[in-house]
């Protein structure tokens, strides 16, 4: 299979571009104001009606390309919890190695936007061109070389038979938030790794970014610590949740998800919605 390290979805560069009259225009002054959360907020809306608008992928590109210190002293910094939004997954690569991602120059490279000028706040990574495996330069950096070879000069590990190379194009990253619905979420399990009950500023702050919209609905939050994780955690959480007296009606209205939480640890999600 061809290029099996670039998901589906992933933004590509070369695709032809549709602009919405005046749109463009408006993200553009926002960003030069440094209302970057306005600006991701406007482009998300146009990424629910369309999720692979290329015009809005690459205007989000460009906010998420802004270095983190020029970030901190804008009008709107950008908050973790609009960063990891799944609709801006297109437009990161990830390292195969070690899971880092970043949004690679290539989405502004050949655009027909004038082939605008950013910041690049990131150290190039490389990619195979055949298979599209990626990695960071950090990792690129501990590769052992060979005589005469440089960190930039290693053939793909997949067999492929060429060498790394940049510009690195989108790969795609895995979700780093949890799915939602229009609905209004009811109940809230948080199953954590480890023998330590997850305490109220953890729950609190991992809701924050990695499942903003539970705050809408204000829903009842329960946190479980698994000290042993089980092979099949949805057939356990089905069991804890049937054990705390949630019906079968209410669980055939759910949305689980698994995600690798800021210090490693597997967390598992359930949220339950109103049925209507
Ligand atoms: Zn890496
Ligand atoms: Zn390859």
């Amino acid at each position: 299979m061809r290029r099996r390290f670039i998901m589906p979805d992933a933004f590509d560069p070369d695709r032809e571009v549709i602009p919405t009259p005046g749109f463009g225009r408006k993200i553009e002054e926002l960003q030069r104001a440094g209302r970057y959360r306005t600006a991701i907020e406007d482009i998300l809306r146009i990424l629910d009606r369309d999720p692979a608008n290329q015009e809005a992928l690459f205007l989000a590109a460009n906010i998420l390309s802004i270095p983190r210190t020029q970030q901190l002293t804008a009008a709107e910094p950008l908050t973790d919890a609009l960063t990891f939004d799944r609709r801006l997954n297109p437009v990161w690569a990830v390292c195969q190695q070690c899971e880092r991602s970043w949004v690679p120059n290539s989405v502004h490279l050949g655009s027909i936007f004038g082939g605008a000028q950013l910041h690049i706040m990131n150290p190039i990574g490389q990619q195979c061109p055949t298979c599209g495996y990626t990695l960071c330069h950090e990792c690129l950096k501990q590769i052992p070389l060979g005589l005469g070879m440089s960190i930039y000069s290693h053939p793909c590990p997949q067999g492929c038979g060429v060498d790394l190379t940049a510009p690195v194009h989108p790969t795609g990253r895995r979700n780093l938030q949890f799915s939602r619905r229009p609905q209004r979420v009811t109940h809230v399990f948080i199953f954590r790794e480890g023998p330590i009950q997850p305490d109220t500023p953890y729950i609190q702050a991992f809701l924050e970014t990695r499942s903003p919209d539970v705050f809408e609905s204000r829903p009842k939050i329960f946190a479980v610590p698994v000290g042993q994780w089980p092979d099949d955690v949805d057939f356990y959480a089905i069991a804890f949740l049937l054990e705390k007296g949630v019906t079968k009606e209410m669980i055939e209205n759910w949305e689980t998800g698994t995600i690798i939480d800021d210090n490693g640890t597997k967390v598992h999600v359930v949220k339950l919605y109103a049925s209507r």
